[in-house]
């Protein structure tokens, strides 16, 4: 079996999803691999590496996709790569399995899709989850971004010239990127805040050494949504929700950074932080908004800018991993590798229908986009 590693062309897009480690691995296995060249430069992983480690290199994408069985991919291919895909071929990436005209296109070529971040978020494929490898990541970098543009120190600092006070980070969305928002801002000294509608979270949250922002159920409903599904949150009924954002303006109003992770899957970014609240904040503070993509936690954030609104800076990055390149990739790589355990054998495709995350993954096949 040929598996093959195209470079990816979305603009931004760093990222590859095999590394030299990898590739070496699956040579190892009895797989031919053919790497586009330059595919893992922009991750610092250059074509040499990946030629020690066993692979063949291919001077262009359609060399790529004309040899392989199978294609390794960060994210989905593009109207550019779609025309070079063909049936029989496989394609295992982040192909957004909620973008449904997407999965109609990548159908069409007759390819069979595996969407990673459809896996379940259950123990076996921990080590496969790529939403998790890669939200972690995200609210890392989310901290270390809003420190540079924050005028002020992270720590409390007692100085010959005075006291400087700790910032105070305000984390909304207690997920895997807001969990290591939380671990990253305390490292660095700053008194942290979250808050989750998932009542687990309370528990993460306090773990890590930040205080949780409690918005009392007052209904048996309102409980019993919060739980969420499958570790996922759901949609709040409107008098929780409003009782969270007079909560949460309060604490964003004392705060120096917000970092704003709330998402519910396939749906819009809840609102969390207002236009208001924004107008009530601190001169110099900072929010980075990693729900923008989905319409932002705060309404003034806008997709791969930086903008000021009310003497808050507002980042708005859509893909804060491929700011962190070569440690995205090595982790989303071995995603990969783990994942190709479930549809390969011997060297050749064998997918295995009848494993949950499989199932779970499989988004088209034969033309026809599988509903979940
Ligand atoms: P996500 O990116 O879908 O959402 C981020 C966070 O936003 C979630 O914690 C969600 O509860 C929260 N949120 C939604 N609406 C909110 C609101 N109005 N206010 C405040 N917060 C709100 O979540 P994720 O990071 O992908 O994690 C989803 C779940 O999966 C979590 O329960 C996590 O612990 C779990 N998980 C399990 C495994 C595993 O066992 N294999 C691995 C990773 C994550």
């Amino acid at each position: 079996m040929k598996i093959g590693i195209p470079a990816e062309t979305r603009a931004g897009e760093t990222r590859v999803a095999a590394t030299p480690e990898t590739v070496k691995k699956l040579a190892a296995g009895g797989a031919q691999v053919l790497v586009q060249r330059g595919a893992g430069s922009a991750a610092r992983y250059p074509d040499e590496a990946y030629a020690a480690a066993g692979a063949a290199l291919a001077d262009g994408a359609a060399d790529v996709y004309a040899h392989a069985d199978l294609l390794l991919k960060v994210r989905a291919p593009t109207a550019d790569e779609l025309p070079l895909l063909r049936a029989g071929q496989a394609v295992v990436g982040m192909l957004d399995p909620f973008d449904a005209a997407g999965l109609a296109a990548l159908a069409a070529t007759g390819a069979t899709g595996f969407a990673l971040e459809a896996a379940p978020r259950i123990t076996r494929a921990q080590s496969l989850d790529v939403l998790s490898s890669q939200a972690n990541i995200a609210g890392y970098k989310a901290v270390i971004l809003a420190a540079d543009h924050l005028g002020r120190f992270m720590p409390m600092l007692m100085t010959a010239a005075g006291t400087v006070k700790a910032a105070r980070v305000v984390v909304l969305g207690a997920g895997v990127a807001g969990l290591q928002a939380i671990a990253t801002a305390k490292r660095l000294g700053a008194v942290v805040e979250a808050s989750d509608v998932r009542p687990a979270a309370k528990e993460q949250v306090e773990s890590l050494g930040a205080k949780f922002i409690d918005v009392p159920f007052e209904t048996d409903e309102e409980r019993e949504i919060a739980q969420g599904a499958g570790g996922y949150a759901r949609p709040m009924p409107a008098a929780w929700m409003a009782r969270q954002a007079a909560l949460v303006s309060e604490r964003c109003k004392q705060a120096d950074i917000v970092v704003a992770t709330a998402l519910i899957p396939g749906r819009p970014a809840p609102v969390l932080v207002s236009e208001d609240t924004v107008r009530g904040m601190k001169p110099g503070s900072v929010i980075v908004d990693l729900a923008v993509e989905r319409g932002g936690n705060c309404p003034l954030s806008a997709p791969d800018q930086i903008v000021e609104h009310h003497g808050v800076t507002l980042i708005g990055y859509t893909n804060l991993p491929a700011r962190v390149a070569t440690d995205a990739s090595a982790l989303y790589a071995r995603n990969v590798l783990d994942f190709l355990k479930l549809i390969v054998a011997d060297g050749s495709l064998a997918i295995r229908r009848d494993d949950e995350i499989v199932a779970a993954c499989l988004v088209c096949e034969d033309r026809n986009v599988l509903r979940k």
